[in-house]
């Protein structure tokens, strides 16, 4: 067996020879993309802290989490401070689906804001750095396409998606004048629609919607006609990215995190029912208010500064996902999708 040789570095004991070891916070870990990225960074042989409220996450996505010594699970709401002494803040805590971030719109301002504000004053106190997680919504309905990092963004400031939309606006200024006013180390990628295993069977969202629906043999719910379009990234794809982007030292970014191959929603109807094999019928209802027409990233600049795109395509993604949602409706023996 090899000799394993210890030293002290910032934030604890690492192996000679391994990567430095860090001692990380991951707000929202038990969400979709926080679980999948504590697993990531767990692997990579760090220490982390999971941090949840329970909102959205689930202990079910840790759960094989649990008994690793390095990983440690706190209940806590970001709108409150804590003190944690740590290397690496991942800022992910906030309700991501339309209908959960619409269930309490307030809060998910606070969520964004207060909680943004207690992270970045920990870092600062720390000396830590920061990943904040915003979003395409920065952008609104745009009105460039496919969307830059130096577009501004079309957004409505009163309408029912504001307080997710404004509130990543306003959580990236926050983190942009920590940056300048307090040198705090902070990095912002603007993740776009993200799939994968672990996303909820009711939170809403238009792959977990349709998956569902196709597995169950109901009617696959198409809001307007379909004709507007996302980009959809493999969850996988997106925490190659993240711990990238994390790693990066002196780029604060925006940078854009996505899969730019761009997908109208009945194109992705068709797929799904395709995969599942399901003769589901599909549905038109209304089209809620605000929903962008057309999302596409354009990702030049992660591929320039952190040599990254995305790999995995949609119908292998999407395999992946109605794979874990099939076990899942069976496991939970339910007609009834439920958290
Ligand atoms: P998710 O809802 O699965 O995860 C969010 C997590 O944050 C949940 O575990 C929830 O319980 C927790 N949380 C919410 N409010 C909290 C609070 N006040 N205190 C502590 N924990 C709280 O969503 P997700 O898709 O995993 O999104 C994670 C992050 O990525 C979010 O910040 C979201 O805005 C961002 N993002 C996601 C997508 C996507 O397509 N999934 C796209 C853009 C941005
Ligand atoms: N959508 C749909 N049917 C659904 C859920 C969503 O047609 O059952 C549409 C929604 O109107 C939007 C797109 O799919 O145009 C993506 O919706 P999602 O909530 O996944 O993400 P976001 O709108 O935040 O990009």
């Amino acid at each position: 067996m090899a000799k394993l040789i210890f030293f002290t570095v910032k934030g604890g004991f690492c192996r000679k020879g391994m990567k430095e070891k860090k001692r990380i916070l991951v707000t929202g870990g038990a969400g979709f993309i926080g679980s999948h990225l504590c697993e990531e960074l767990l692997g990579d042989g760090h220490d982390v802290i999971c941090l949840d409220n329970f909102f959205t996450g689930r202990k079910e996505n840790i759960a094989h989490l649990l008994d690793e010594h390095r990983f440690e699970l706190i209940r806590h709401d970001v709108t409150e401070p804590l003190r944690l002494e740590i290397d690496w803040v991942f800022n992910f805590a906030c309700p991501a689906s339309p209908v959960h971030y619409q269930y309490n719109p307030i809060k998910t301002l606070k969520t964004s804001i207060l909680g943004t504000l207690n992270m970045l004053g920990l870092a600062k106190r720390v000396r830590a750095r920061i990943l904040h997680a915003s979003t395409s919504e920065v952008y609104g309905d745009p009105q460039i396409h496919p969307q830059k990092e130096d577009y501004w963004g079309n957004v409505n400031p009163i309408g029912i998606r504001s307080c997710y939309d404004e509130g990543k606006r306003a959580a990236e200024t926050l983190m942009m004048d920590y940056h300048r006013e307090n040198q705090v180390d902070s990095k912002i990628i603007r993740i776009f629609n993200t799939y994968g295993p672990r996303m909820r069977a009711d939170d809403g969202r238009v792959v977990s919607n349709f998956i569902v629906q196709a597995l169950q043999g109901d009617d696959i719910t198409i809001y307007g006609d379909g004709s507007q379009t996302r980009s959809f990234c493999y969850v996988d794809d997106l925490v190659n990215v993240i711990i990238r982007m994390m790693k990066k030292d002196n780029f604060t970014g925006p940078v854009n995190t996505g899969n730019p191959v761009e997908f109208t929603i009945l194109e992705l109807a068709e797929a799904v029912l395709t995969l599942t094999n399901s003769k589901s019928k599909l549905v038109f209802k209304e089209l809620p208010q605000d929903d962008p027409t057309q999302r596409q990233p354009d990702i030049s600049l992660a591929k320039k500064e952190l040599g990254w795109e995305p790999k995995i395509q949609l119908n292998e993604g999407l395999k992946k996902t109605i794979d874990f949602f099939d076990q899942w409706l069976s496991a939970n023996d339910t007609n009834t999708p439920r958290g």
